[in-house]
């Protein structure tokens, strides 16, 4: 039996329903922006590995920084205990983000961060003898599958058996430049009528809504509503982190910073899974006290694990080197020049771009998880690109080093692909 036969038994697979869904590829190793399958068919990997790969599949330069951790210390409770690489990480990853941010808290993954992020806003003004308890998000905005994150996401097509157990939240509409007046006004309502505490974004693109973008001036407008009400906010970076969209990080372009941000996906390069939700010296001053009941009382096991801080620490030295940052000018630039020819395609509806991520939607409906998204998967796949378009939506994100020629691989996929449908 060849692996993929071998998955069927014992396998549950995330967002997937078995009984429809085909056949999962077995996947064998991977290099640089290459995924190699069981039957030795090449893929180029267009969404790193959903966001995570950024620096390359098993990048050598990565490897070497964490076989050395392993050889010198794998884990230790993170309670109590310190060590070099989380330290080194702290400093580093501080000098790169947003300037009012001063504090690191460790978690697993996207949807911890972003619980952690909530508990510590809800805490923080019950600390400051506050009782609020509503938070605000913005509507189609994706944060992750915890309790926490579920509640604040608006995508919520398939969490019908959930709904009546969430969290306390309100949705506005992603501001922009028809409606800014409207979500302003009710988000001012909002806090006026309910104990808002915090407000949850997505910056500049809302990576699972189909990468839908918007304007960092309008974004902002809200951001300093929030601050002047001492609602938290929350950036979700997990998605936008890293060079996503050109510069470090999406709320590099926005004037207001956040008092909290959620960090995953590529902060640990696609090697091993881990998250930081860091915070402001305000947010955290709110904790710290004498009385030991005003301290944050959450923890994982895997909290600030020495390996996973040495891949963080590695991907932040590569993401800052002259040589990536070059490569996030060529990606950007070969995106910009694809997007002049595409967007005139008949069955191209409209396109968008903010940094290495490139986006368009067909003017074709399509259910999210639907069939002919199904087959324009099926299509890509075929011709040795890996894209999973989202509804009508085709995105790339590809890993910062993919070269000239596999980009036009990507492009060409593109092309083929929607001609055909
Ligand atoms: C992926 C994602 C999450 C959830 O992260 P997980 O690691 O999958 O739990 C949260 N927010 C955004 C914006 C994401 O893209």
């Amino acid at each position: 039996m060849n692996l993929q036969e071998r998955d069927k038994k014992h396998l549950w697979h995330p967002l997937t329903q078995h009984k429809t869904h085909s056949d999962h590829i077995a996947i064998t190793k991977a290099k640089g922006a290459v995924l190699y399958d069981e039957n030795g068919h090449e893929y180029i990997d267009g969404i790193a590995s959903w966001y995570t790969c950024v620096y390359g599949h098993c990048n050598p330069y990565i490897i070497e920084k964490m076989r050395s951790q392993m050889e010198t210390l794998d884990h230790v409770v993170f309670t109590g205990f310190t060590h070099r690489p989380a330290i080194e990480l702290s400093e580093k990853l501080i000098s790169i983000l947003p300037e009012n941010q001063e504090k690191l808290f460790f978690s697993d993954n996207g949807s911890t961060a972003i619980d952690v992020a909530i508990k510590m806003a809800l805490q923080y003004h019950y600390n400051n003898n506050e009782k609020r308890g509503k938070i605000i998000a913005l509507e189609n905005g994706f944060h992750g599958d915890t309790f926490g994150a579920m509640s604040v996401s608006g995508l919520s097509v398939y969490n019908g058996p959930f709904e009546e157990f969430f969290i306390d939240v309100s949705r506005i509409p992603v501001p922009n430049s028809t409606n800014l007046t409207e979500v302003k006004e009710q988000f001012i309502k909002l806090i006026k009528e309910e104990k808002v505490a915090a407000f949850v974004y997505e910056p500049l693109v809302q990576g699972a809504a189909a990468m839908q973008m918007h304007e960092a001036k309008h974004i902002n407008e809200i951001l300093k509503i929030a601050q002047e009400n001492n609602v938290v906010t929350i950036a979700d970076e997990v998605m936008t982190g890293f060079g996503k969209t050109g510069k470090n990080f999406a709320s590099d372009y926005i004037e207001t910073k956040p008092n909290i941000m959620c960090l995953s996906k590529a902060l640990s390069a696609g090697m091993v899974p881990m998250a930081i939700t860091s915070c402001s010296q305000k947010i955290y001053n709110a904790f710290y006290a004498d009385d030991i009941q005003k301290g944050f009382f959450h923890g994982h096991t895997y909290s600030g694990n020495p390996i996973a801080c040495s891949a963080a620490l590695a991907g932040i030295e590569l993401l800052v080197s002259d040589e990536i940052q070059q490569n996030l000018v060529r990606i950007q630039q070969s995106h910009e020049r694809f997007n002049e020819e595409i967007k005139h395609h008949p069955k191209v509806a409209s396109t968008r771009q903010q940094g290495q991520i490139f986006a368009l939607d067909l003017n074709i409906q399509m259910e999210r998880y639907g069939n002919l998204r199904d087959q324009l998967f099926q299509s890509f796949m075929k011709k040795g690109v890996c894209l999973r378009p989202l509804g009508n939506t085709i995105y790339i994100l590809a890993p910062y080093i993919t070269t000239d020629l596999q980009l036009q691989k990507i492009y060409q996929a593109i092309r083929e692909t929607i001609n055909e449908l």
